[in-house]
């Protein structure tokens, strides 16, 4: 399986790393920054060169199977297997990426302390999102105060980390109704934990996910909720922007 670099370091643009199979027009590397289009997070683009220059293709897509696939545009012939190669991430997407998937982590946080709603699906892009909840209505009231309640969180400028844990482990440790491990499919045995620090020893948030956040809710800036929709009965969607 390609090593996922991300997952560590989340604040790397550029990385170098070895082809290890093509196939045609799609590159797998033994190690990669490029995130993966899931869990409510678009793929990163960028480009992927040869060290020596000499020929650059764009990564258009990004899709984790048994590997990580990168599909790429450019000239035709795909570098051999061995060859090493630089990515290069277009960071302004990916960061805005980390702002909202930081942001929806707040919110989740949030309408399930203030109001008992249990997020159930989140989607991100570079420019809004949005989140889907338990919930009869929200009010136009209710929207202001989570707006409010949200910003006082990223001014409070709140450290963000992440770690893996067995799966056991958290199960037995976790609060299972914010961490929502029994969604993971039972293959993953091996969790990654993202946790936004609460005011005392308790952390406001301790999730379960696989996206990439920023280490601070600062970073985030100013949210705007945008509007909500009713998604059905007992079935709320909040839209949200960043400045
Ligand atoms: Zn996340």
């Amino acid at each position: 399986m390609t090593e996922q670099l991300y997952f560590e370091n989340s604040s790397v643009r550029s990385f170098d790393a070895t082809v290890a199979r093509t196939l045609s027009d799609r590159l797998v590397l033994n190690a990669t920054h490029f995130y993966p289009t899931g869990g409510g997070q678009p793929h990163d683009t960028g480009t992927i060169e040869t060290v020596d220059g000499d020929r650059t293709w764009t990564v258009t897509a990004v899709e984790k199977k048994d590997e990580i696939y990168h599909s790429v545009s450019g000239p035709d012939h795909l570098p051999e297997p061995g060859t090493a190669v630089r990515g290069e991430l277009d960071w302004p997407r990916r960061y805005a990426h980390m702002r909202y998937h930081t942001a929806q982590h707040l919110l989740s946080a949030h309408l399930l302390s203030a109001y008992d709603a249990e997020t159930t699906g989140n989607q991100l892009y570079a420019d809004h999102a949005h989140l889907d909840c338990a919930y009869d209505r929200f009010t136009e009231t209710d929207l202001a105060d989570i707006e409010t309640a949200l910003n006082g969180l990223v001014e409070d400028d709140r450290e963000v980390r992440w770690y893996t844990m067995d799966r056991e482990t958290a199960e037995a440790e976790l609060d299972p109704e914010r961490t929502r491990i029994a969604l993971l499919p039972a293959s993953i045995t091996n969790l990654r934990i993202v946790e936004i620090a609460g005011e005392n020893e308790e952390p406001l948030d301790r999730t379960a996910c696989a996206g990439t956040h920023v280490s601070a809710t600062g970073e985030i800036g100013e949210i705007t909720v945008t509007g909500r929709k009713t998604q059905g009965s007992e079935h709320e969607r909040i839209n949200f922007e960043l400045d």
